[in-house]
């Protein structure tokens, strides 16, 4: 398949309404959308990413009447967050309408459901006419891309276009709020941190704090795996340093130039920016092993920590 490369939302646009499949820019990562009503068009996304077919997608609106055709019923609860984090790296899942496709929600009876605040993103799902279901557009298992030359890497030949944006500005993805059950919670941390949802809705809960919750089914698969395996450190002092190991941190090694390669980071929101592109570029440079310095886990630290957690699983 000839893959593509275009800057026009409004061509990319016309690939979703043919029933084909884009890559597109948002504020968290690169999305690999399909028009949400077409379970063909969407099969075609299982397919380019080698995704598991029981990991629900996330349906990406324009505005906020398309949430109409997607949830069942919006509680108050859903529509104060919506009214404050939409647009933005919110996902809520909300109890399914009847008429969205099962292969977007994977069977179950919720749905997730995001508004982009990437202006490119904007202008391609308007120009869509339909709520978009994109996950990430990488391989699954491999980290998610914060460029399109990356998603180029990653789905050359196996999708039909790409549409170019800058650099992701979150680059972590989005944060997934259940809000189909009376306590919201968080089954994904991400670009909106508990403490700003708490601000709204105080009796909001990371879901690994609750018994027995349900899990969302995506957090049980292998991700964010980069060829090198990933080490975590409390210090940069704890990394070993040598030409095929790469340091990424809050902190600055004091023999950086050992490392074959280093990143420093001037705050968490710089780290989660940096993450999984430094993961591809250690990548391509044949690197064996990145450490990564652990961060504390509050606002933007704990989708951070998550991620380095999955990454340094084997
Ligand atoms: P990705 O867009 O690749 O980051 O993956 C989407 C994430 O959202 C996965 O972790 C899914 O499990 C999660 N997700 C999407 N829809 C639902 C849903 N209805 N219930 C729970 N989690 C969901
Ligand atoms: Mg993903």
């Amino acid at each position: 398949m000839n893959t593509v490369l275009t800057s026009s939302p409004e061509k990319a646009a016309a690939f979703i309404r043919a029933g084909d499949v884009v890559a597109f820019p948002t504020e968290t990562v690169y999305g690999l959308g399909a028009d949400s009503f077409n379970p063909d068009a969407v099969e075609k996304i299982f397919e380019a990413k080698g995704r598991p077919q029981d990991n629900p997608l996330i349906v990406h609106v324009a505005n906020l009447g398309q949430i109409e055709g997607l949830a069942a019923d919006v509680t108050d609860t859903a529509w104060r967050l919506i009214d404050r984090f939409f647009p933005g790296p919110l996902t809520i899942i909300l109890r399914r309408h009847p008429d969205v496709p099962s292969i977007v929600t994977a069977g179950l009876d919720t749905v997730g459901i995001r508004m982009p605040s990437h202006p490119v993103a904007q202008e391609f799902l308007t120009a869509c006419d339909t709520p978009v279901a994109a996950p990430s557009a990488n391989l699954s298992g491999r980290p998610s891309p914060t460029s399109w030359q990356t998603v180029h890497a990653n789905l050359n030949g196996r999708i039909s276009c790409i549409l170019k944006g800058g650099r992701t500005d979150v680059g972590i993805e989005s944060t997934v709020l259940d809000c189909s059950r009376r306590t919201p919670m968080v089954l994904r941390a991400g670009g909106v941190t508990l403490e700003d949802l708490q601000e709204i809705v105080p009796r909001t809960r990371m879901a690994d704090e609750i018994p027995d919750r349900p899990l969302s089914p995506g957090q049980v698969h292998r991700h964010y795996v980069p060829n090198a395996s990933v080490q975590l450190v409390s210090h940069p002092s704890e990394a070993q340093p040598s030409a095929s190991a790469a340091f990424i941190g809050l902190d600055a090694p004091s023999n950086g130039a050992a490392f074959g390669l280093t990143r420093m980071c001037e705050s968490k929101e710089a780290y989660a920016h940096e993450l999984f592109d430094f993961f591809y570029e250690c990548d391509r440079l044949d690197m064996e092993t990145i450490y990564c310095q652990k961060v504390d886990e509050k606002g933007l630290g704990r989708g951070l920590m998550d991620r380095l957690l999955r990454a340094a699983q084997r």
